[in-house]
């Protein structure tokens, strides 16, 4: 069967088709970084309005590019949560409105469980898996043991990797979205310049904290500019390498102590977001997993970052696992991935 997938959760509106043989036949993305660039971080306002007048457009060109037709799709899923609610909603709404005209049922999928479920998308692994999550919102640690059975093992207790990142970008003034910018400043740093905090690293388990490595970054820079009048390039090049060797570390620790107490021998680690672009923190965790005797998995950039052609998967193993529609599906703009037998189809619970 073909299932038309439909993301419109953050800042990307996407649209795909995929087969459950595992081909992707189509995937859509409309980016919105330019739209959001001038403010250094996504506007829920504006991405709300941009999703709302694409989405529609969006599915039109993933059905085309597809080669087929409304008549061809067998399932319809659609990110239901978590994300910026008026994005949310522009995707439900799109799912209901075809679903009800057609006639094709429709599925609310998790965004994570896309993110969690693509590793066996790209390379069909089996679970259980271990996944690291990481991304502009999310960083969390995850035990995936089925379609719908997910344990949150740890993660950040306040910012995401991705918006540090972004942070990070802003305080140097180097542009948004910040990531790669950073990565690219800190080829040319030194590392050991400045002593950046790892927060949490003393403590057990698999949480992390990031908010303290923006302050110190900071006043770091502060710090500079109160000595010097300004950052010169050498400045902004350590400052970036300081801190991504910070981040780097903390995901690397944290990556060992949980392949150390959920992994198994010669099991898989899988990362997603779009952190996972970061060269330095690849190698990082390759490290790790060659040491923890674990298979280090990153799946393609383009499905490591919001795309619907996770979701059109996640709906297809949801409902192979007998996942039904839900006349009450709701948006929902929180939704951890790991409330038991979660409400796939929130009634608001
Ligand atoms: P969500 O968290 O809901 O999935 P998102 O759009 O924030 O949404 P992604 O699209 O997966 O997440 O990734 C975007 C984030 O990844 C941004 O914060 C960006 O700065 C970060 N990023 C992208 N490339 C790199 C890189 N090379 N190094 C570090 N961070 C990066
Ligand atoms: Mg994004
Ligand atoms: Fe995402």
């Amino acid at each position: 069967g073909l299932c038309l997938g439909i993301e419109s959760s953050c800042d990307e509106t996407a649209a795909a088709v995929v087969g459950a043989d595992r081909r992707i036949l189509s995937s859509i993305i409309f980016d919105q970084t330019l739209l959001h660039a001038d403010f250094g971080g996504v506007v829920p306002e504006i991405a709300a309005r941009a999703h709302a007048e694409r989405v529609d457009i969006c599915v039109a060109q993933a059905l085309s590019r597809a080669g087929v037709t409304l008549d061809d799709i067998d399932l319809i899923s659609v990110t239901a949560g978590p994300g910026l609610i008026g994005g949310v909603l522009s995707g439900v709404m799109c799912a209901r409105a075809i679903s009800a005209a057609r006639g094709i049922p429709h599925l609310g999928v998790n965004h994570l469980a896309g993110h969690a479920l693509t590793p066996r998308l790209t390379d069909g692994i089996a679970f259980p898996y271990l996944m690291l999550l990481v991304s502009g919102g999310h960083c969390q640690f995850l035990a995936v043991d089925g379609p719908r059975a997910f344990r949150r093992l740890g993660g950040t207790i306040d910012d995401a990797p991705g918006e540090a990142f972004d942070k990070t970008a802003k305080l140097l003034g180097l542009g948004y979205p910040g990531g790669p910018l950073v990565e690219k400043e800190a080829a040319q740093g030194d590392p050991a310049r400045f002593d950046f905090p790892r927060p949490l690293l003393d403590r057990p388990g698999c949480d992390m904290s990031f908010s303290g490595l923006k302050t110190a970054l900071r006043r770091a820079r502060d710090l500079i500019v109160a000595e010097k009048g300004g950052l010169t390039r050498q400045d902004r090049a350590d400052l970036c390498a300081g801190f991504q060797a910070a981040v780097a570390e903390v995901l690397a620790e944290k990556t060992a102590r949980a392949l150390a107490e959920f992994g198994r021998p010669g099991g898989v680690l899988a990362v997603a977001g779009g952190v996972a672009a970061n060269t330095a923190i690849r190698t990082a965790l390759t490290g790790v997993c060659d040491r923890a005797g674990a298979r280090f998995l990153a799946p393609p950039l383009a499905l490591c970052t919001d795309n619907a052609a996770m979701i059109a998967w996640a709906g297809l193993e949801q409902w192979a696992d007998g996942a039904r529609p839900d006349a009450a599906m709701v948006a929902r703009p929180r939704w951890p991935l790991d409330a038991g037998a979660e409400p796939l189809l929130g009634s608001g619970k």
